[in-house]
């Protein structure tokens, strides 16, 4: 019981979060207090000596938010743990570093994004819905996700290592720039690209949204994080290009009626991919209801609520250990009664004090033990 209100509680708070356009990060970059600048904090060398220059021994909330712009180009940095600090990014540039992870998910307002001649393979805007302009040249890059930065306008990228890149999704997109060694890669490209540029032997589709469907929706309501999510599965219309898209969409918990011992309860979710973000280019919303099985009593051990006696049963009772007033009773037979032995008195007399005199009356005081 106790976990699954903890699990809603995740939901609702997710879905806060979600609502106000914050993705949750960890504990870690909370800005209660200001932020050593530690190798705790910032295990690279060079980021950590970057950021003394710049902020001193101690980042700030103010300094946090003043820091827009951030070019650490060029600093022989390796990793960059620890510039997930600087939420309030706008503009950066991480070029010409021995970087192989690139991390975005804290920069919310990210605009513009540089990271030539670094060792990323991965790229991804997910959490970065302004993203306008991305150069990112002579990368070993494979991995591109940029879906959702549905208003980039510049895209430049140049890895030996890429193959595939879905752009369709980027229908704001002027300039495009992808050059690969790979060959027979393949490019999705939204209509309306003024400035293409994509290797000769690479396969360029033009992806329309009339063009989608949804295909299935599924839900995932157990999983370990606590939070829920459907995943909607669109298909490119297949007599055309055979194509999937899974996108994620993390749920609002609507309504919640808890589970009792007895009585079943149930959780209602919405999900809601916002037009921009729907390859249908459609809104969609989503609802799905969770049955929450009662939980059946989890009954505490039996004890004696009333003692028998002779003449009535006495009474044994449990009591539930989620909820007290739930509870069970079994009685207890009476008891029967037991002849007590004939008591046996014996009386010894003192001579010397007993005045035993034939024919007098004494009284004798006798006490009965046990
Ligand atoms: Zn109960």
């Amino acid at each position: 019981m106790k976990k699954t209100t903890m699990g809603v509680i995740s939901v609702a708070l997710l879905a806060l979060g979600l609502a106000a356009g914050i993705v949750m990060v960890p504990a870690k970059s909370a800005r209660a207090d200001e932020i050593p600048v530690i190798k705790d904090n910032f295990p690279d060398d060079n980021l950590r000596d970057w950021v003394l220059e710049n902020y001193g021994d101690t980042l700030s909330d103010e300094e946090i938010t003043n820091s827009e712009e951030i070019d650490i180009s060029g600093k022989g940095i390796k990793d960059l743990t620890g510039i997930e600090y600087f939420t309030e990014i706008v503009y950066f540039d991480c070029s010409q570093n021995d970087i192989s992870k690139l991390d975005l998910t804290t920069f919310h307002n990210l605009n513009f994004l540089y990271c030539s001649k670094t060792k990323i393979t991965e790229l991804n805007t997910s959490n970065n819905h302004h993203v306008q302009e991305i150069i990112c040249i002579d990368c070993p890059l494979t991995d591109i996700d940029v879906t959702r930065s549905v208003i980039l306008k510049v895209f430049d990228v140049e890895s030996d290592d890429l193959i595939f890149v879905d752009l369709s999704m980027n229908t704001m997109l002027e300039k495009v720039s992808v050059k690969s060694d790979k060959f027979g890669g393949t490019i999705y490209l939204p209509p309306n690209v003024e400035e293409l540029t994509v290797p000769i032997d690479w396969e360029m589709k033009i992806l329309t949204k009339d063009k989608w469907f949804v295909k299935r929706t599924d839900w995932i309501t157990d999983d370990p994080s606590g939070y829920a999510y459907a995943d909607i599965v669109f298909q490119y219309d297949p007599t055309i290009k055979y194509y999937e898209v899974t996108v994620r969409i993390y749920a609002t918990l609507v309504s919640a009626k808890y589970a009792s011992c007895e009585i079943d309860g149930e959780y209602v979710y919405e999900a809601f991919l916002p037009q921009e973000l729907s390859r249908t280019g459609e809104e969609l919303t989503y609802n799905y209801r969770q049955e929450i099985p009662a939980t059946g009593h989890d009954w505490g051990d039996w004890y004696v609520s009333r003692q028998a006696t002779v003449n009535k049963a006495g009474e044994e009772r449990r009591i539930c250990r989620h909820d007290a007033s739930h509870f069970e009773t079994r009685s207890l037979k009476k008891l029967t009664p037991t002849p007590t032995k004939k008591p046996v008195a014996t009386i010894t007399l003192n001579k010397k004090n007993a005045e035993v005199v034939a024919g007098k009356t004494i009284t004798l005081k006798a006490t009965v033990k046990g």
